[in-house]
């Protein structure tokens, strides 16, 4: 499949691989880039440039094909040193970004200089717009949907990708709400170039997180999510357990960040991913877990998608065009 993401960016296959707090690893990574996707390191969840650095030649070690670093800028509880991680991801000799959570205005002449192509993932038209405006090579657009934080505005996906195509004439990719061929197809029939996924490459074999936390994926349905951080404006959805719903108990209540900050923590949130006890802190996942049922690898998994998405278009929806009684 062809499409103006697989041809701007050099990859096969129109899908990219989510950059996940904790699991955007090499051995995720590399297998989604191996596979002809898109695989995205998380640059924050390395303690250091200098780890990000050394993940990065552990990615390159698993494939010679595309892959690229997600660069995260959100409220967090300890400074982040974003400059040195900029720094890194260009001396590691990386030429794909994703900036996310905020404008990526501040980064774009430095990407610019050392030839790295910015994704931008937003989650309104607005930042899409803006985004674009600022000089970036894609949108990731990312609706309502999604784990992690999904914006304020609460459009989901149906209608986002339609009306940020409206106003972006460059590559976009969908996120939010995709694990397979059928989701992949809406996406371009909305207007997008490809799809990114996050919750769905969680449940891999090659994610690098607990058994037991893929197994909670795929027997939840697609309303076991929470939205915790509403009153502060930085919402995000993670897994329903006991510790996500006293949280937003707690700020619903009218207490503040510092409150909920033992709750919410993110090494909190890693002990889930190491212990596989989901219900020792809050971690991301989206509502589309309610799709999951299978823990494939990643490469099993691009080409199902592929597979499946092919079948849709040249069989059932072609189908559908048929004259009747041919
Ligand atoms: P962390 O431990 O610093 O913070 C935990 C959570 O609390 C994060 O969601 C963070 O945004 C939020 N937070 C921190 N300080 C806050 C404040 N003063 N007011 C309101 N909210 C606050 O974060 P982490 O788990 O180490 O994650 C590192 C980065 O990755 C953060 O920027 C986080 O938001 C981001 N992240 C993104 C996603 C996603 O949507 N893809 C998922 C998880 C984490």
């Amino acid at each position: 499949m062809r499409t103006a993401f697989t041809e701007a960016f050099g990859v096969e296959h129109p899908v990219v691989q989510g950059g996940m707090q904790w699991v955007g690893t090499a051995p995720l990574a590399g297998a989604v880039s191996a596979a002809g996707g898109l695989g995205l390191v998380t640059a924050l969840t390395q303690p250091t440039p200098e780890a990000l650095v050394r993940e990065i030649g552990r990615t390159r070690d698993l494939t010679d094909k595309p892959f690229g670093v997600n660069l995260t800028i959100l409220p967090t509880i300890k400074p982040v040193p974003y400059d040195e991680y900029r720094h890194a991801i260009v001396d590691a000799g990386v030429t794909i970004v994703e900036t996310a959570g905020a404008n990526p205005a501040p980064h774009m002449d430095f990407f610019r200089e050392h030839g790295v192509r910015v994704i931008h993932k937003c989650t309104s038209v607005r930042h899409a717009v803006k985004a674009q405006s600022v000089g970036v090579d894609a949108i990731s657009i990312d609706g309502f949907e999604c784990a992690g934080h999904p914006g304020e505005d609460d459009v989901p996906g149906l209608i986002l990708i339609a009306a940020a195509r409206r106003h972006v004439s460059i590559p976009m990719v969908a996120s939010g709400g995709f694990a397979d061929g059928r989701g992949l197809v809406a996406a371009l029939a909305l207007g997008a170039d490809g799809i990114n996924m996050g919750t769905r490459f969680m449940c891999t074999a090659e994610a690098p997180i607990h058994h037991s936390v893929k197994e909670r994926i795929v027997a939840s349905d697609e309303r076991d999510t929470e939205l915790i951080f509403r009153p502060l404006r930085n919402t995000s959805r993670v897994s329903s357990n006991a510790v996500s719903r006293e949280t937003v108990e707690l700020l619903a209540a009218g207490k503040a960040f510092e409150d909920v900050r033992h709750l919410v923590d993110g090494q909190r949130g890693r002990s889930v991913y190491e212990s596989g006890d989901v219900e020792a802190g809050v971690w991301s996942v989206g509502q589309v877990q309610g799709l999951i049922h299978d823990i494939p690898t990643a490469g099993e998994l691009v080409e199902r998608i592929m597979a499946e998405a092919h079948e849709l278009i040249t069989g059932r929806l072609a189908t559908m065009l048929e004259p009747v009684g041919a």
